[in-house]
């Protein structure tokens, strides 16, 4: 039996207490869409392990790319060498991105990608002699990461901002956009962004916004017009446009990367959780030409970032196989599927009392209670019914591996059923 005492007094997990830490479950294997307890119990991941297991566990073409890679060479550094794992990786992200993105940065986890994008934005204008333009705006509900540059993008008042406060740069925030997926975005829905950006544009270096789905801040979807309004104002101004695609990344939206529903390309991408097919951690930081030869043409005359582990030899191969398995596989037509059952099975969860709302975009299912639910309660009578999810605050939501069955997800979407229909 593995030793829960000692975890619960020595070891932090995400966002927790070590004087009244939560209950954390033992977890033996995974296999396909499941976890293993210790006790032999398999829980369906509701959650892919936040966004990245896109094709469940044990998955045998992703570990055979590990083992093979593993036996070549695990790791080397990448200063000054490079292989071929790397460069087939960034062929493919150059390829399946939109045409402008040009340039690739490998980067160790979602929130350092997020660093680099900020850093290549605020590089770019200062090599344009524009030093001044060194200020973001964010959206409000929006989530970047937990550390200090991703920080300061996350939303001022859910987003940590208070209890850094005096660490943080004082970015601007627009309000999180209003208009929904599926409707039309007015001039008043993007009017106090165009002004914040009209009032303060010479000082702004880029916007940065989660394009369609705003993830761990809020779980919304909005309207792909806002988002294109946003590019429009970007070129009007001389802004760039920062989309972090951390988690809507590699289909999960219902397109390969969301930034399609709206046509539009940004001028930093960063990528992450899918990337590896939710294997090791990874993240990729992608540019146009304009950006790159702005920022080599500037006075440092390089980026200026590297880490230790960038371009990790494994983590690359493992990218290229869940890549090439994604792609192989009809990824489309299984999230479609997704989404229509989790539309049918989700929809009596709209008249349930506690709920404010349900809403299902690509294989993403979120049900939006009235109230905050009480997680461990919840959780342990999700655990009973066979299921894993991670609600936070009123938001109880799945986002299921691609390679889910159908009777795998009504045991899921059911689980939820009856447990926030007694709520
Ligand atoms: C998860 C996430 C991040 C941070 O990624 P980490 O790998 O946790 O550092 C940043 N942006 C978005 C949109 C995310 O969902």
């Amino acid at each position: 039996m593995m030793d829960l005492d000692f975890d619960k007094n020595h070891i932090w997990h995400p966002y927790s207490s070590l004087i009244n830490p939560p209950p954390v479950y033992p977890i033996a294997r995974a296999e396909g869409v499941r976890i293993y307890l210790e006790d032999g119990r398999g829980l369906i991941d509701g959650m892919s392990s936040w966004w990245s297991t896109l094709h469940g566990y044990n998955v045998p073409e992703l570990n055979a790319a590990m083992q093979t890679q593993m036996e070549k060479m695990s790791h080397v550094m990448f200063g000054g060498l490079t292989h071929e794992p790397a460069i087939e990786l960034c062929k493919k992200l150059v390829a399946l991105t939109p045409e402008p993105l040009q340039k690739v940065f490998l980067a160790d986890s979602g929130s350092v990608s997020v660093e680099v994008a900020i850093k290549m934005a605020l590089q770019y204008w200062q090599s344009q002699g524009k030093p001044e333009k060194n200020r973001l705006l964010a959206l409000r509900n929006g989530y970047h990461g937990d550390t200090f540059g991703a920080m300061a993008t996350c939303d001022p008042v859910n987003g940590m901002h208070h209890l850094f406060a005096s660490q943080l740069t004082q970015h601007l925030f627009a309000p999180a956009p209003k208009p929904k997926f599926d409707e039309p975005c007015s001039d008043e829905d993007i009017a106090e962004l165009q002004q914040l950006i009209e009032q303060n544009h010479q000082q702004l270096a880029a916007v940065i916004l989660e394009p369609i789905v705003q993830g761990a801040g809020g779980m919304r979807f909005y309207s792909p017009e806002y988002l294109k309004r946003v590019r429009q104002l970007c070129d009007q101004y001389d802004l760039l446009l920062i989309a972090d695609e951390i988690a809507t990344g590699f289909g999960r939206s219902g397109k390969m990367f969301a930034c399609e529903h709206a046509g539009i390309s940004p001028d930093i991408l960063s990528l992450g959780k899918a990337l590896t097919g939710g294997t090791m951690t990874m993240a990729a930081t992608l540019c146009t030409d304009k950006v790159a030869n702005g920022i080599c043409n500037g006075e440092a005359g390089v980026f200026m970032h590297g880490p230790t582990f960038m371009g990790n030899p494994m983590a690359c191969a493992v990218a290229n196989a869940s890549i090439e398995l994604l792609l192989q596989r009809d990824w489309q037509q299984q999230v479609q599927n997704i989404q229509t059952q989790l539309e049918e099975e989700l929809a009596p969860l709209k008249s349930a009392a506690g709920v404010a709302d349900v809403r299902v975009l690509g294989a993403i299912g979120v049900v939006e209670m009235k109230q905050p639910v009480d997680n461990r309660t919840l959780q342990e009578s999700l655990i009973k019914r066979g299921v894993w999810l991670r609600p936070f605050g009123k938001l109880v939501y799945t986002m299921p591996p691609y390679v889910i069955s159908p009777s795998d997800l009504t045991t899921l979407t059911s689980a939820m059923n009856e447990t926030l229909s007694a709520l």
